[in-house]
């Protein structure tokens, strides 16, 4: 139409009408309240290096659709993002995550920051922020018993009004980490003007240490930029002892990942800190 071709071939379509009923279904999960449990946050811990000790986890997002079938939030997510949808089921992530910090805080034994992924755009990241607070006020929740995650793709989105309001947060405590830091296509001014604590290495970067020259470099490049900054460095997507020793030698400060621990439902938490 209006003088324009598109050319469609079979595979487009197929991926469309996949992408839209993936849509469709998860537009219906949030729009009941997530009344069958769906959805759900699971907790990967974080292992510090230098202590041994594991003081926080990651939150992430997993959704059961009506079939059982599981799908990856590699897939969903990224599609939420390009809808509307991402906002809602940002704020489900930041109402769980908060109700099982209540928990865990009221078990008296778990003591766990848990980092919670933020993505939006500007109207929808403040909204996010405003609901984090209120949630940490109505469970009467320490600041620093959290962190938040954001991508370099989400900092562009960030107003000067967010960037107080990220101050402000990290004054109370809550660490603001740069998440796949390095991937993006961003140039590192943000890091000068935010209010950040942690630089987290993507596992893109992980997965050739020790021996691939060019991971080498880089991580040790990010290690020490991240420390003459005054952050924090994680490793994520440590998977082999041989990464993990990589990244101690060169005094990475936390490594997550699957050769520590997986990620693991709220209430199978407890016992990690109890053996610890
Ligand atoms: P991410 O933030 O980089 O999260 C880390 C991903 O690496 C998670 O994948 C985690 O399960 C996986 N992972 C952890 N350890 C290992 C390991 O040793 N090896 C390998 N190969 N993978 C490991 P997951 O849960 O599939 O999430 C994928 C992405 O989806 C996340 O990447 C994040 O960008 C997004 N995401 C997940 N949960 C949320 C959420 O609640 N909100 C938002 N906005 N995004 C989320
Ligand atoms: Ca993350
Ligand atoms: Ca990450
Ligand atoms: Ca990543």
């Amino acid at each position: 139409g209006r003088n324009c071709f598109q050319f469609f071939s079979k595979q487009t379509s197929d991926r469309l009408e996949k992408e839209h009923a993936m849509c469709h279904a998860l537009h219906s999960v949030l729009k009941n309240g997530n009344k069958d449990n769906q959805l759900c946050l699971q907790y990967q811990p974080l292992l510090n290096i230098k202590s041994g000790d594991t003081t926080e986890c990651e939150a992430l997002l997993r959704w059961k659709n009506h079939k059982g079938e599981s799908i990856p939030a590699d897939e969903f997510i990224p599609l939420a993002e390009k809808t509307n949808l991402i906002e809602k089921l940002n704020l489900f992530v930041i109402d769980e995550a908060c109700k099982q910090q209540s928990i865990w805080q009221q078990s008296k034994n778990i003591n766990m920051r848990i980092n919670i992924n933020l993505s939006g755009n500007k109207i929808i990241f403040s909204k996010l922020l405003k609901r984090f607070i209120e949630n940490v006020n109505h469970y009467n929740l320490n600041p620093n018993l959290f962190g938040i995650e954001l991508t370099e793709r989400t900092i562009h989105e960030v107003s000067k009004d967010t960037i107080k309001d990220l101050e402000q947060m990290r004054e109370k405590g809550v660490k603001i980490s740069i998440d796949d830091f390095g991937t993006g296509y961003s140039s590192l001014s943000y890091l000068k003007k935010l209010p950040i604590t942690t630089l987290k290495i993507d596992k893109e970067f992980i997965v050739g240490l020790p021996d691939d020259k060019a991971d080498h470099a880089l991580v040790k490049a990010i290690i020490t930029l991240g420390h003459s900054l005054n952050l924090d460095v994680v490793a994520e997507g440590v998977e082999t002892y041989e990464q993990f020793a990589f990244l101690k030698k060169y005094s990475c400060d936390i490594a997550q990942g699957f050769y520590y621990h997986r990620p693991l439902p709220g209430n199978k938490i407890s016992y990690l800190q109890l053996a610890a």
